[in-house]
């Protein structure tokens, strides 16, 4: 979306080469929209995934032109049918305002600073390296962390499943197999999809800290005014902005409106909300209030909910509240132990999938473009760990606390600054801005 920005910036023509590097087989649908299945769907409904903030039809559009059947909530393969679409034409020829767009079919493996301070080399797998006046990190999502120690000789165990989204994963799964799935947001519930259409029958333990599925979109959209500006604005304490939403909830619901409605009408002020806090009154929020808080915003589209729903009144899927603690391997079994309270338990299945969503912590994360950059003190991690210190403008604050002109970033990596950085509508924005302050400092 930043390349598709960068070719829309006005004026030009500007000389300048725009390097996309990325190791899939298409440039574009990335992880999330790379979906093997035409069962997952996108959790966003399609008026809100155009790819350009000021042209909110475009992708409902592309559905029509491609003569494609209208869907509420499109499944996750079309979304990267469009984003590929899109991607091949700035390959193919340069764009109006001059910049020339280049793929390359490969992983970066590292990225220094040069000695004139004023450009990157960045390295790829196969030994090329480029070098760059701005190198953007583009880097979505890496997987979950291991849900369980000390012991890990469960890691590599066949039949543990560290990352549903790897190449190949879960093909090893027979259809009468036990299967333990930890945690039950929408991962688990992408998991659980595929699994039913694969004609899988065996039991499904699912284990979560607080046993809660995502809610479900309301089967119609509904508007609520924005009351952000008027109640929300400056609250320094969770306390108080939840009373607000609270009571908002409660008006709403007097003149027929439905709570999601509410939420929906903050969206474009979330991650004012959240930087409005205090480190500690986040990290609050972190330790209390962002599970729910996650149920809550990241919905699921109606057909998935009442999938899950079926699949538990037949007793297929059994929920179970707790902590994992331990997880052992029993020869083709692995037990995992669950704590709640002062209870423990242990359950056992012939299959374990981590679904506890993406690992944000970047002093962990062992790629090794990231270890690089963290390691040479151009990357860091910020201190509630939810992705990379930045300025307002996405560009990388170093170890010595100054602001990068070389590396920014955008996406997953600035929860720091959003919380909420994860979703289209709000990743297209920053996309259109980050472009934006790129070509300030290069035209
Ligand atoms: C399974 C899943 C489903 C989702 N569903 C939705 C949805 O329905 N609606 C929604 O709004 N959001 C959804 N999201 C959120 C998603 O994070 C964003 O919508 C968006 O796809 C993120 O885009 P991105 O470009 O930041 O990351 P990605 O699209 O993941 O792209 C990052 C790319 O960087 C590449 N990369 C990483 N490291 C390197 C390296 N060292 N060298 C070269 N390339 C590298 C990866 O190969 C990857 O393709 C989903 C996320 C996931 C994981």
């Amino acid at each position: 979306m930043v390349a598709l920005q960068l070719a829309r910036l006005p004026g030009g023509p500007y000389a300048c080469d725009v390097h996309l590097v990325e190791p899939r087989p298409a440039p574009g649908p990335g992880l999330a929209y790379s979906a093997a299945r035409p069962e997952y769907l996108l959790n966003v409904r399609t008026q809100n995934l155009s790819a350009f903030p000021d042209e909110p039809a475009h992708f409902a559009s592309w559905l029509r032109e491609k003569q494609l059947p209208a869907c509420e909530f499109c499944s996750r393969q079309t979304y990267g049918d469009y984003l590929r679409e899109l991607t091949a034409g700035l390959l193919a020829a340069p764009a109006a305002n001059g910049v020339r767009f280049f793929w390359h079919h490969q992983s970066a493996v590292g990225a220094t600073v040069n000695a004139d301070g004023l450009t990157a080399t960045v390295r790829l797998a196969n030994g090329r390296e480029i070098s760059s006046h701005r190198v953007v990190l583009a880097l979505g999502n890496f997987p979950p962390p291991p849900p369980a120690g000390p012991a890990t000789e469960y890691l590599a165990h066949p039949t543990y499943h560290p990352d549903p989204w790897a190449p190949g994963a879960l093909q090893s799964i027979e259809a009468q197999d036990s299967i333990l799935l930890i945690g039950s947001g929408l991962t688990a519930v992408d998991v659980l999809l595929g699994l039913r259409a694969t004609g899988h029958q065996g039991p499904i333990k699912v284990v979560s800290r607080h046993g809660r599925w995502p809610m479900e979109h309301s089967r119609v959209h509904s508007h609520y005014p924005d009351f952000y500006a008027d109640k929300l604005a400056g609250l320094t304490n969770i306390g108080a902005v939840v009373r607000v939403l609270r009571e908002e909830v409660r008006l709403a619901a007097e003149q027929g409106v439905n709570w999601r409605a509410v939420l929906d009408s903050l969206r474009p002020h979330l991650g004012q909300i959240w930087a409005a806090w205090p480190e500690a009154e986040q990290a609050r929020f972190l330790r209390h209030l962002a599970s729910l808080w996650t149920t809550l915003r990241h919905r699921s589209p109606p057909q998935n909910a009442r999938i899950i729903r079926d699949m538990l009144t037949t007793g297929q899927i059994r929920m179970s509240a707790g902590r994992v603690r331990q997880i052992l391997p029993r020869s083709r079994y692995l037990a995992v132990q669950i704590s709640r309270g002062p209870r423990t338990e242990w359950l056992t299945a012939r299959h374990i999938i981590t679904c506890t969503g993406p690992l944000l912590d970047y002093s962990r994360i062992a790629d090794p473009l990231v270890r690089e950059l963290r390691e040479t003190g151009q990357l860091v991690s910020d201190s509630l760990r939810l992705g990379m210190v930045t300025d307002a403008h996405g560009a990388l604050i170093n170890a010595r606390g100054e602001a990068s002109t070389i590396f920014s970033t955008l996406g997953p990596s600035r929860r720091p600054a959003y919380f909420e950085s994860t979703a289209v509508p709000e990743l297209r924005q920053q996309a259109a801005d980050l472009a934006r302050y790129l070509g300030q400092g290069l035209f």
